[in-house]
């Protein structure tokens, strides 16, 4: 009898990764924890859900406070509130184990922001990202970008472009929000009922995509000319470091980033092959204050957060990480009752071998069909007259080329052509 109940669907702005895409994201994540592994950092993972004031800490005029927030109360009346960005959780962990400086970690998590879904915009995404908290040298801010910068071009990535800019020292922003605030002030009409945001953090205007904003936003006044000298001091050798290395980039004085903590180096990786507001590949900062805000030690800091979506997008843009084709190297074909290719397949997995089968009594066509399925180089034979002479059949699929190996030396046999 048909069932008519309801086909259950993952919730709005969510997406399941499966095989053979979910590969892809292994083989990201490989990358990405290979390379911080050389970089010197190690993994730390927080809870998905933190005190609502954890994140809240992200800044009350952002968006991803006031409008985005999956918060919620459990049952014991506690506001709490899912990760919408790896920085905070990472920064409350700092203040509450206090490790040693600097404090060298990478993540990998998932994040909730109640966005209006779109491609490469989700609900929940995931960000591979890093922090270095605990030191203000500039050449970590050096190493955190040649991090990032190197992750993409190790993936194969080319069509992508730094952006970087200086967001100075408490006092030169201070100096510089006056001015800008006046500057909106200036053009109150051209923001109409925006204009209350621009009272509350003149720097979030900034960074609007709106079009017809851009001729306001791209004659405000800019950042860089209201810097200390001690914040441009920082930011030239942040640059000189970028140059020494060979990463280019270009000054963007309209980067401010989405987050209220953001102080000194600012920086943003666009890929060239995303489309329009969609574009943000990764990117990140400086954000010397939050430690203590969040009742640790004083600590400046730096760090950044990359969507895995998104960078799949600009893979799939640059063809570059494919869906792998195969799952397995061996594919065990069965003739006889199934038992001798449980303890054939225990071998060649003990020796290393990514290998699979059948199951139930399927005929051996339907059996070679999965084996070039799964993308099987080598399909090995289990029938009754090659069991009694002690060996097995050996077909390599590329070329369909047939031997027969001693059932003893099976696995090795496989092993050394498939390593
Ligand atoms: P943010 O934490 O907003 O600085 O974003 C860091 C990176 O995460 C962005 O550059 C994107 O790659 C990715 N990202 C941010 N928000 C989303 C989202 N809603 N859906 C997918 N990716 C996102």
């Amino acid at each position: 009898m048909a069932s008519d109940r309801e086909v259950f669907r993952a919730p709005k702005g969510t997406r399941d990764v499966l095989p053979p895409d979910s590969a892809r994201w292994l083989e990201i994540i490989g990358a990405f924890s290979d390379r911080a592994a050389r970089f010197g950092y190690g993994l730390v993972m927080t809870p998905i859900f933190e005190h609502y004031e954890v994140f809240a800490r992200v800044g009350a005029s952002t968006d991803v406070v006031k409008k985005e927030m999956y918060d919620f109360f459990d049952k014991g009346n506690r506001r709490l509130a899912l990760r919408p960005e790896g920085t905070a959780g990472t920064v409350r962990a700092f203040a509450e184990h206090r490790p040693m400086a600097p404090w060298k970690v990478w993540y990998c998590a998932a994040n909730f922001r109640y966005e209006r879904p779109q491609e490469g915009r989700y609900r929940q995404h995931w960000q591979l990202g890093a922090e270095a908290i605990g030191s203000d040298d500039p050449q970590i801010d050096i190493e955190m970008i040649d991090f990032l910068a190197g992750f993409y071009r190790e993936l194969g990535l080319t069509q992508v472009q730094l952006m970087v800019n200086s967001m100075g020292d408490a006092e030169s922003r201070a100096r510089y929000v006056d001015v800008l605030l006046s500057y909106w002030r200036e053009h109150a009409e051209t923001l109409g009922d925006e204009m209350a945001r621009a009272e509350q953090n003149p720097l979030r205007i900034l960074d609007s995509k709106r079009p017809d904003w851009q001729t306001v936003i791209a004659d405000a006044p800019k950042l860089s000319e209201y810097l200390s000298d001690e914040s441009a001091a920082q930011f030239d050798a942040v640059q000189c470091g970028l140059t020494a290395i060979d990463i280019p980039f270009t000054i963007e004085p309209r980067l401010v980033r989405g987050f209220d903590y953001y102080t000194a180096t600012v920086f943003e990786f666009q890929g060239a092959a995303l489309g329009g507001a969609q574009n943000a590949l990764g990117g990140g900062g400086r954000y010397d204050k939050l430690s203590e805000e969040m009742g640790g030690p004083p600590a400046a800091a730096i760090g950044f957060g990359s969507g895995i979506e998104r960078l799949l997008l600009a893979c799939d843009a640059e063809s570059v990480v494919p869906v792998p084709e195969s799952r397995v190297d061996v594919f065990v074909i069965d003739t006889m009752d199934g038992s001798d290719a449980g303890v054939v397949l225990h071998e060649l997995r003990g020796n290393g071998l990514r290998a699979d089968r059948s199951y139930g009594s399927k005929n051996v066509k339907k059996q070679w069909s999965a084996a070039s399925a799964a993308g099987a180089r080598f399909g090995v034979m289990l029938a009754p007259r090659e069991a009694e002479a002690g060996v097995v059949a050996v077909k390599d699929l590329r070329n369909g080329e047939q031997v027969e190996v001693a059932r003893i030396d099976i696995a090795q046999w496989l092993a050394s052509r498939c390593s």
